[in-house]
């Protein structure tokens, strides 16, 4: 017992020194959508809690504290319900944090905002039951598609729902497409495709580099330095044999990672942001339309490479 106490005591004051900022120094908060886990090919239960295994331990392993945010359309299912709580409490004991993504993934685009709302209160049932058991927070709602409205009317008013149920928006600032990787990687076989499942890891870690750069250009130009960022990343297959080199990319191009509530203590934060609309592009866009400012770029590139090429002949709808 008491060999460890000088690392214990270590620890304790280096925690309560608080993590020392350079005004500019890069910071990212990480957030994982779709939980218990999104796929395009089916996936056995027992697959849904490895995958989320192998994310909550690169997390671990890097020192990430993130928040994973659930669709319990994809939990409450016969005969998996089980282990679709066992996938919730996998993230608590990890010390994660769990947010509601709604049930069954409605954007107010296409669905009206009482939809949605119904949504938002169907999508919290197991999720409030395990954390409230553990007096863990549930305090963000990540909206499906990124869609914050169809107006602005309809944005203030799905908030002001939010808000009385205790929720807080969590918004986006970094996305990479994982999506369109994760689909062609769903469909390539892990045994007789491994060499193609390895490009499109590597396409996926480059184009992270590329996108990653210009969300800082977008953070310089608007606020002319660089504001903590939110990464947002889904539960699939290839983050979950990928998301250690993802965070160490990202620590090598100079970020430090910090919790979700930390980003958002940022004043960037409170930046005025209109209604979406369609499409849900960064939050850094939609405070440059609401502030009149033009950038010199929106967004991530397209991505470019063989994944691509694979993306058109293997995940057509
Ligand atoms: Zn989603």
């Amino acid at each position: 017992m008491a060999s460890i106490l000088p690392s214990v005591l270590l620890s304790v004051s280096l925690l309560a020194a608080g993590p020392a900022f350079a005004a500019d120094s890069k910071r990212i908060a990480i957030t994982v959508d779709d939980l218990p886990a999104a796929s395009v090919t089916s996936i056995a239960p027992a697959e849904a809690l490895r995958l989320n295994q192998q994310l909550l331990a690169a997390l671990r392993r890097q020192g990430v504290k993130a928040v994973g945010f659930v669709n319990e359309d994809r939990l409450l299912v016969p005969g998996q319900i089980d282990s679709g709580v066992a996938v919730l409490e996998a993230w608590l004991d990890a010390g994660m944090e769990l947010g509601n993504h709604n049930f069954g993934h409605l954007g107010l685009w296409n669905s009206p905002k009482e939809d949605v709302e119904a949504a938002v209160l169907k999508g919290e049932v197991f999720t409030r039951w395990v954390t409230s058991r553990r007096q863990a927070p549930l305090r963000y709602y990540r909206h499906p598609y990124s869609q914050t409205g169809k107006t602005e009317t309809e944005r203030e008013s799905f908030e002001a729902f939010l808000a009385e149920r205790g929720y807080a928006v969590a918004p986006i600032t970094v996305d990479h497409d994982d999506y369109l990787f994760a689909c062609v990687y769903d469909r390539l076989d892990a045994q007789r495709q491994a060499e193609q499942r390895k490009t499109v890891g590597d396409e996926y870690d480059d184009h992270l580099r590329v996108s990653i750069k210009v969300f800082e250009t977008m953070s310089q130009e608007l606020f002319g330095r660089q504001i903590p960022q939110i990464l947002v990343l889904h539960a699939n297959r290839l983050n979950a044999d990928t998301l250690d080199r993802t965070l160490t990319t990202l620590t090598q191009v100079g970020y430090a990672f910090v919790p979700l509530d930390d980003a958002l203590r940022d004043e960037a934060y409170r930046s005025p942001a209109k209604a979406s609309g369609r499409f849900g592009p960064s939050w850094l866009a939609r405070w440059a339309r609401a502030k009149g400012v033009k950038l010199s770029v929106y967004g991530q590139p397209d991505p470019r490479g063989v994944t691509v090429k694979w993306h058109a002949q293997l995940c057509r709808e």
